[in-house]
């Protein structure tokens, strides 16, 4: 297994110590980044330390906060040499200098750092820095696509190396590091750009608890960071106990996600905004995604990619004992993806759909496409018995808002698709009239678990998915607006 290094910065030298002791408490190794204290002093940053370190001080010009002279600079990393560091970081750009030529590359890393991309020679630069005989080479890059991350795994990896993709195409670099030849990861406070903290990192990303052979699946997504789909997903792995990871895979286009997909071993994928119609055209769809036109899960095989559609299924399943669809009247919010589903689906269960939108065009053409009505907002008095809010209007940050200024809740039950807070404005103004309500929670767990089951064939504990997606929601917001 990788290590896991946890980097640390402090305004001064007696914090830094501290959060270096908290960290050692939970890290194979501890990264000291002496250029963000005021009072750096190598021997201080060492005294009393728990366990391993690695020392750096890293310059203006390869992306740190060090102030001083490049001499200053070197007397610190020289003087944490001297001091028994397990490792001083050096910039392979600042190697020929006289201590570093002295010390022979023992317990020192050469690293490099590219803020803006990918090098085009990288293989050339990696050759160089591992002749320089530093006992670790470390390379850090930028990718803008996420399929630029595959060049760090063409290197050669027979000695001991850290190579890794920063921004957020690089999570999984980051999350998989043997994946890429990586002797550890980092993990922290977002010290460099895509890092993650090491709770997070194991938390979320099972970092630690799969091996490097685990089967990897993940998200389409972008921005893919905030989706609470890998936690659902991870924590029903570790619940099935099947060495298996899913990641936030930040695309830039469907092009890259399958050159990232194909290179990598990727065996699976939920599919949102924007991909969910581009990724269609690039798959096997079955009848259900055909009939919605586009997918939100894709399982790949020998001969390509299937495509599925797990929102249909998922949209109704919360719905099953709570209102009879058949000869029903539901009332549609929007004319996007989802209402078209939503649409599609409550109608093939024999109910009276109407699709009410701010554009009367876009509601006439979901309506024409699932052969069901259209009518302009608002709905009239007793229209409905099921409202579906199929707009994003309510959602986290403009938690105030709702889709429905002044509704009139003179129906049964009312559907919020939004699920980020769980109870939005909406559903608590429909509660308060005395109306049964359904949150977005209940069906995005459960087109997850019917995701989970298109990749392992296996029936998730949906009570697990539900849990984990709960607590990765309470991270944006108060913990007022959670409630199951
Ligand atoms: P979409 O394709 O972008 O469609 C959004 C629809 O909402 C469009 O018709 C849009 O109208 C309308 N809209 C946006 N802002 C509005 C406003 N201020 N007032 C009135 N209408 C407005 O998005 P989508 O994929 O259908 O998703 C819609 C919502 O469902 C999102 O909140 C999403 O998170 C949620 N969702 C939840 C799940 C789940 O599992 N719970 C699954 C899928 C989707 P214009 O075309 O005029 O902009």
């Amino acid at each position: 297994m990788a290590k896991l290094c946890i980097t640390v910065t402090a305004p001064t030298l007696g914090e830094l110590r501290e959060r270096r002791d908290r960290a050692a408490a939970e890290a194979d190794l501890v990264e000291l980044r002496l250029d963000t204290v005021a009072d750096p002093d190598a021997a201080g940053a060492l005294a009393g330390r728990t366990g391993p370190v690695i020392v750096t001080c890293r310059a203006a010009w390869e992306g740190g906060h060090f102030r001083g002279s490049e001499e200053e600079r070197h007397r610190l990393l020289e003087a944490a040499w001297r001091a028994g560091a397990d490792y001083v970081d050096v910039e392979f750009a600042a190697w020929e200098t006289p201590w570093v030529r002295a010390a022979r590359g023992a317990r020192l890393i050469a690293s490099f750092h590219d803020f803006e991309g990918v090098p085009g020679d990288l293989a050339a630069r990696h050759r160089a820095m591992r002749a320089s005989g530093a006992d670790v080479v470390k390379i850090a890059v930028r990718p803008t696509r996420l399929a630029q991350t595959l060049a760090l795994r063409e290197l050669p990896a027979d000695r001991p190396q850290v190579l890794l993709a920063m921004g957020e195409a690089g999570l999984v670099t980051r999350a998989l590091p043997q994946r890429f030849g990586s002797a550890w990861t980092y993990a922290g406070e977002g010290v460099a750009p895509g890092q993650v903290p090491a709770s997070r990192l194991r938390g979320e990303f099972r970092y630690g608890a799969v091996t490097p052979e685990a089967r990897v699946f993940g998200l389409v997504a972008n921005p893919a960071g905030h989706s609470v789909s890998p936690a659902m997903h991870n924590a029903a792995f570790a619940a099935e106990r099947l060495d298996a990871v899913y990641l936030p895979l930040q695309a830039a286009d469907a092009e890259d996600f399958l050159a990232f997909a194909e290179g990598f071993g990727v065996e699976g994928a939920s599919v949102t905004i924007p991909f969910k119609t581009e990724l269609f055209d690039r798959c096997r769809p079955d009848a259900v995604a055909a009939e919605v036109g586009a997918v939100n899960t894709l399982v790949r095989r020998p001969d390509g990619w299937d495509g599925f559609n797990t929102d249909v299924a998922g949209l109704l399943a919360p719905l099953d004992g709570r209102l009879a669809l058949a000869g029903s009247r539901a009332a549609v919010l929007g004319a996007g993806g989802a209402a078209r589903a939503a649409a599609g689906a409550l109608r093939k269960r024999g109910a009276h759909v109407t699709i009410y939108a701010r554009r009367p065009e876009a509601a006439a053409a979901v309506a024409a496409a699932t052969n069901t009505a259209a009518a302009t907002l608002p709905p009239p008095p007793g229209s409905w018995d099921l409202l579906v809010n199929a707009t994003p209007v309510g959602m986290h940050p403009r938690v105030d808002e709702t889709p429905w200024p002044g509704a009139r809740f003179d129906g049964r039950l009312v559907y919020d698709l939004v699920y980020n807070p769980l109870d939005t404005r909406l559903l608590r103004e429909a509660r308060a009239a005395g109306c049964d309500t359904l949150s977005g929670l209940d069906m995005l767990v459960a087109q997850a678990a019917l995701q989970f089951q298109l990749w392992t064939g296996i029936t998730p504990d949906t009570a697990v998915m539900r849990r984990a997606a709960m607590e990765r929601l309470a991270a944006f917001q108060p913990p007022s607006m959670v409630r199951s």
